[in-house]
This record gives C-alpha cells, structure tokens and sequence, in this order.
C-alpha cells in the first residue's frame, strides 16, 4: 500500500525566515511516521530554508508550487525545474486551480511542466478539478478526464508515481468541501482513467484538496479512495496543520 500525502501548499505566504519559525514549532510535535509522508509546497524563495530544515527528514518532502517547462531562457519571474531542483525541492505542483484560473495556464503548458519535471528527475503532483458551473452542468468528469489527457503517452510505471490532487475549484478557499462521498466518485473515475492507460491505479496516490481543516481531515482521509490531502489555507498554522498531519489512520 502506498502511504498517504498529507501536502501543505503556502502559496504566497511563509519567506524564509517565517517558514524556518514554522518548521520549528511544527517539527516540536511532528515525530519521524513511517506510515505517511508530509509534502511542503513553500514559495520558491524559501524552498532551500525549507529543504535543509528537513534534510534529516526521509517521511518529509519538499516541492516547488510551479516551474516553467524551458531549461533556461528570458522567461522573467520563472523558475528552472534544475533550479527548483537545486535548491532542494523534489516534487512541484501542476496545473493548480490559481495557474490555471488566476494566471490562464493551459492544459497543454501543464502537460509541458510534467514533461519537464520527469525529464528533471522531479515529481509532478497534478492538480486537477471542476468550476462549480462546471459542476451545475454535470460536467466534472469529462473537465476531470480532460485534464488528466496531459499524462497521455506517459508509461504506466510513470503514471503509478505521479500523485493527483482532486481539488474542486469551488471548494478551494473557500470554506465549502466536497464530501467524502463526492470525492470517492470522481477519485473512482481517476482511478478507471488510470486503469484503462495500463497502471496499477491502486498503486497511484489521488489526493483531495479544497478547505481542509482540522475539523474535517478525519472524516476525508477515512475515505478509502482518498489518499491524502492538499491543503492551502490551514496549512498555515503549524500546530494546526501538525495536529492534521497527525490525524489517525485505520
Ligand atoms: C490549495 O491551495 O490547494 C487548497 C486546497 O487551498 P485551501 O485548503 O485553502 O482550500
């Protein structure tokens, strides 16, 4: 069995010394776990504070929150997946709700990340999920399908290591959840969609993502089909966020 995710994304929040101060009071009650992982998503700038800190750490992985697809260039603002890689990250997200929604990423620059990020020896966590008018019309699956075509192609032995994180975007910041049932659907259907490309789609770990809080991780992660979190907003707070990294599995 695949060990569960339990994934912090600060997006534009933590500069180096407030994500070090974190990682302080967080690691204080965050004992070594073998039975799951905590992935840290800081903003790039503090990625290497991030990664010594943890250096000792093998159950806690770092990744950046978006690369660019090119090796190098005049691409201003943007991050190489060799920098990321240099600074110490091990994974970056994909085609967030924000790059998608707030700064226009497309399905086939997405597809391009994953790209780079396997050819950089990083790995892709792919975020994917439906708007609610999207969801009023009954499209979630065929806007979830659609986003998951950018691993077309990709071997199943490389589809069974890339983690994918169902995020509703109505559900991101906003306080609304979907419930563990809702999830379980279209966690199913990523699941079959995996299946049908050859991979062993029990082996794939399908994350849930969209106001998790301490108050509801419990009731999702007891969810067979959900095999993490990724987390925005209460990730935060480090003895929130470690009290939710410590949740109990059955
Ligand atoms: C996210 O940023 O991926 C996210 C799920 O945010 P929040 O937990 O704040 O909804």
């Amino acid at each position: 069995m695949s060990k569960p995710i339990f994934a912090a994304n600060w997006k534009m929040h933590l500069g180096p010394d407030a994500a070090r101060e974190f990682l302080r009071t967080f690691l204080e009650s965050y004992p070594p776990a073998g039975d799951r992982e905590v992935w840290f998503f800081p903003a790039a700038v503090a990625l290497e504070t991030v990664a010594r800190a943890l250096a000792d750490r093998s159950d806690i992985r770092v990744g950046a929150q978006n690369v660019h697809w090119e090796p190098k260039g005049a691409f201003t603002g943007e991050l190489a997946v060799s920098m990321a890689r240099a600074a110490g990250a091990q994974a970056a997200l994909v085609g967030h709700s924000e790059r998608r929604h707030v700064f226009g990423e497309t399905d086939e620059e997405t597809g391009r990340k994953v790209r780079a990020l396997l050819e950089g020896g990083l790995i892709p966590m792919l975020c994917v999920g439906e708007k609610i008018e999207e969801r009023e019309a009954r499209a979630t699956l065929k806007v979830v399908q659609r986003q998951l075509a950018v691993l077309d192609g990709l071997d199943s032995g490389v589809l069974e290591r890339i983690p994918i994180a169902y995020e509703p975007v109505w559900a991101i910041g906003t306080g609304k959840t979907a419930t563990p049932d809702d999830a379980a659907e279209v966690h199913a259907a990523i699941r079959a969609w995996l299946g049908e490309r050859g991979a062993d789609a029990a082996a794939v770990r399908v994350l849930y993502g969209g106001s998790v809080k301490p108050d509801n991780v419990a009731a999702l992660i007891a969810e067979p089909q959900i095999d993490g979190v990724l987390v925005g907003g209460a990730s935060l707070n480090p003895v929130a966020w470690s009290e939710m990294a410590r949740v109990a599995l059955d």
